[in-house]
């Protein structure tokens, strides 16, 4: 809420808001002099009775303030992105913008998704490459020599080969599907880091136009305490 001292006004007259036109309590009447000019532009444009002794609510001036924003993110056909929507919701409630994406990403993933999430990781492990060649030398091995058994896949070892051309291609979309799911868990983090960095920026703005603002209506406020002050000395001093 951006409140400074209403330039006085003549006549006891209770404000009214220039926008809706209801007549407002003096406490709930914002000045023209505390509107930021960025807002304040906007305001003009549709109302050009609105300048300096016209007031606004608080209800309207909250309505122009997230109007400015909207058009400060809406591109050239003023539309607005959904995430950009969602980035202005958020200042609008109060709210934190997403909750953390990793967790909202597991949340939703289903049997499949993480089932194919630990074949991926097994089969991208050494585990997996130590384990797979002992078990191929073992094969080769008996089916050669025929310790254990009578050899069922003598050289040059044709069921062996067609073993692995089934893990290979049953691996393959496996590990595709997996990749696919990191590919939109990264998407999803980055367009959370697109949504604070937006907010952050947005509200940084907000607060520099604050302080311009406030510093400046200070400075009128000093000018006019001076020239009170000089009035009372001259009527002071005989
Ligand atoms: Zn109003």
């Amino acid at each position: 809420m951006e409140r400074a001292d209403a330039p006085p006004q003549s006549g006891a007259k209770s404000p009214t808001c220039v926008v809706c036109g209801k007549s407002l309590r003096q406490e709930r009447a914002v000045p023209w002099a505390a509107v930021r000019p960025a807002i304040s532009a906007l305001i003009g444009r549709d109302h050009p009775q609105w300048s300096e002794g016209s007031w606004i609510c608080p209800e309207d001036l909250e309505t122009y303030r997230r109007r400015s924003l909207r058009e400060l993110l809406s591109d050239a056909n003023g539309d607005l992105g959904p995430l950009e929507q969602e980035v202005l919701d958020s200042l609008r409630t109060g709210d934190i913008v997403t909750a953390a994406p990793d967790i909202t990403f597991d949340e939703r993933a289903t049997f499949g998704d993480r089932m194919a999430d630990r074949v991926a990781a097994f089969g991208g492990s050494w585990t997996f490459i130590l384990s797979f060649s002992l078990v191929c030398g073992l094969w080769m091995m008996l089916n050669v020599t025929g310790w254990l058994f009578k050899p069922y896949d003598a050289y040059p070892f044709i069921l062996l080969n067609l073993v692995l051309s089934t893990l290979a291609a049953i691996q393959a979309p496996i590990i595709m599907m997996s990749q696919r799911r990191q590919e939109a868990r990264d998407r999803m983090r980055a367009q959370n880091d697109y949504q604070v960095n937006l907010k952050a920026e947005l509200e940084v703005r907000q607060l520099h136009e604050k302080i311009d603002h406030q510093l400046s209506q200070q400075s009128t406020r000093l000018e006019r305490l001076e020239r009170l002050q000089e009035k009372l000395i001259e009527r002071l001093t005989p």
